[in-house]
Formats: structure tokens, sequence, C-alpha cells
């Protein structure tokens, strides 16, 4: 009897640190959510969502899962920090990204819920195939493909301090290229449905991160673009 209860310990034992290895290995969010828990959380919001709108989870993939542990509260824009990030990037009277979107057409959908997670984005509609220009110059960091995003592309600020992400594109300008410095207003790519948009609601998902000191393309703390372009 003794001899089955210890071992049982040490399965459990074994097994809890199993687990925590594989958390640590795939770098995945201690959200004690289950993804069935997710999955359903993820359908009921599609469910909830105007047709109108895309329903999808935000596609900064690689995906929050590897930004820092410590996400960024609901309402950090109250932030002394977070308020000079905004000046900052105001100052630079960033280009829309979207060619023939006007600042009042922009509706701030940064933290809207999309599924289990916040969306951390503007959506920005526009018909398919119209152009996406860079917000500033600087490099194209990443030309990723992921299941959420689609066809994307991470461009880092002249500073290297910033990255810009478009996601969803149909394709992107012919010959960009990772490496490349990109001006701004420069065509980058052009406004699609790849990845997890619905297919009748072409548009342009716009985030922007600011950059850890390691500044790795697909790390980086979350800033609401529509302050920033408004
Ligand atoms: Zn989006």
């Amino acid at each position: 009897m003794v001899q089955v209860v210890g071992l049982s310990f040490a399965l459990g034992a074994l097994t809890a640190a199993t687990l925590v290895w594989r958390l640590d290995a795939a770098d995945i969010p201690m959200s004690g959510v289950s993804a069935t828990e997710a999955e359903i959380a993820a359908l009921e919001a599609s469910r909830r969502t105007p047709a109108a709108l895309p329903a999808h989870n935000p596609p900064a993939e690689p995906q929050g899962a590897q930004r820092p542990r410590t996400p960024s509260p609901v309402g950090t824009t109250g932030t002394a920090a977070h308020a000079t990030v905004i000046s900052d990037l105001r100052a630079r009277d960033l280009e829309m990204p979207v060619a023939g979107v006007d600042d009042d057409d922009l509706r701030d959908t940064f933290s809207e819920a999309r599924g289990a997670r916040s969306h951390e984005a503007l959506d920005i509609m526009a018909p398919r195939h119209t152009p996406v220009r860079a917000v500033e110059g600087g490099r194209i960091a990443k030309l990723f493909t992921s299941k959420a995003g689609g066809l994307t592309i991470y461009q880092f600020d002249p500073s290297e301090t910033f990255s810009y992400y478009y996601a969803h594109l149909d394709r992107y300008a012919a010959g960009l290229k990772e490496g490349q410095v990109v001006k701004r207003g420069q065509v980058i790519g052009f406004v699609g449905t790849t990845g997890n948009a619905a297919p009748d609601a072409p548009h342009l998902h716009f985030a922007i991160f600011r950059l850890t000191p390691q500044r790795q393309w697909w790390q980086g703390e979350p800033i609401n673009p529509y302050p920033v372009l408004r």
C-alpha cells in the first residue's frame, strides 16, 4: 500500500515536471485556460461579432505566447510611460497605412476581444488590392506567413524601437525582401483576406509593438495605433 502511494506521488511529480517543461518549451502563456475553453470562448465571441466585422484572433504570430510574460493590462493608455510612447509616435506623423483612408474612417478596435484574447491592433477596412504603405521609413524585419495573420510584414522603425505589423495581405509589393529598407509611404503590399480574415471583409490588420532590447521581430509590447494615427 505504501509503495502504491509512493509510486503515485512519484508519477504525479513526474507529470507535473513534464507539464512545466512542456509549457516552457512551447512558451505557452500560463493563462490557465485550456484549449477547449479557449475554443469555446472564441466560438462564442465570433457569434457575438457583427457580420460586417472580421471575427478572428490577433494574427501577431508567433503569438503573444512569445511576448513578455507580463501582459500589458488593459488601460495602460493611462500610464505615463505609455503616454510618452504614444506622443513619441504621434510626433512622427505616421503615414496612414492604407491608401485612401482618412483619420475619421478609423475605428478603435485595439481593446476588442478576439476569442479569449485582446485584439491589440486596428482593423482598417478597405477594398481588396488597396495599396498598403509603410507608415514610416525602416527595415523589413520579416516577411512571415501565419495561420491567423496570413501574409504579413514586420517592419522596424528607423531607430528599431518599434515594429509595425501589417497582416492579411493579398500579396507583397513586387520584389519586397527581408532586410530591405523601405521609405515612408512606399507601397509594401496590398489589402486582402489571407489568414483568418473573413473572405467578404478585406482589411488591413495593423499593429505596433515596442520591441524589447533584443529587437526580435516577434516580441514586443503592443501599442494602440489608434491615438497614434488619429
Ligand atoms: Zn485584426
